[in-house]
């Protein structure tokens, strides 16, 4: 279940033993190391060459190679994938969704090296919220995440009970 943390929500964590993470669309998993002699394997050669060319192949040796480049981080395939180092090395990592007033998520967000805001932000619990219609001021607990139309939804608003909108009907 996601968890909102200071104005984004915490919608899963990303265990990290390679010290890389990619993003991609799961559509593409089953071109991942077709052009590699080793799809799932770091290959010595193969790496060496990707990071000479700076040309990331959707690989595992695609990855080593795009993490280990001066940018430490590059573009698999034809985007099929980025890959990026993970901070300093292996762990579980958080991965924030920042929702707009819709509902749709606007960007993802991995956090490798928590800054020290984010770091208390669990003994943190001043933030405060207000109704968007209202203004009167609610806790955490209290608030209804809702857009306009009523839709209840991990996003921006919120609302006090009373407030909130009514969902409205699709014509
Ligand atoms: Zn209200």
């Amino acid at each position: 279940m996601a968890e909102r943390i200071n104005g984004k929500w915490l919608v899963g964590r990303v265990g990290v033993d390679a010290g890389m993470v990619m993003v991609g669309d799961p559509c593409y998993l089953s071109d991942y190391g077709k052009k590699s002699s080793d799809g799932f394997e770091w290959v010595e050669g193969e790496v060496e060459a990707q990071k000479t060319a700076n040309e990331f192949e959707y690989s595992y040796s695609g990855a080593c190679a795009a993490t280990l480049s001066d940018n430490s981080a590059g573009e698999l395939g034809n985007g099929s994938a980025v890959a990026v180092s993970s901070g300093y090395g292996d762990g579980q990592y958080p991965v924030y969704a920042h929702y707009n007033h819709e509902g749709r998520i606007e960007r993802l967000e991995v956090v490798f090296v928590p800054d020290e805001e984010e770091e208390d932000v669990e003994e943190d619990d001043e933030e405060e919220f207000s109704c968007h219609e209202c203004d009167t001021s609610l806790t955490e607990d209290e608030v209804i995440w809702a857009t306009a139309d009523g839709v209840l939804t991990m996003n921006g608003n919120p609302y006090c009970d009373a407030c909130l909108p009514e969902e409205k009907e699709e014509d």
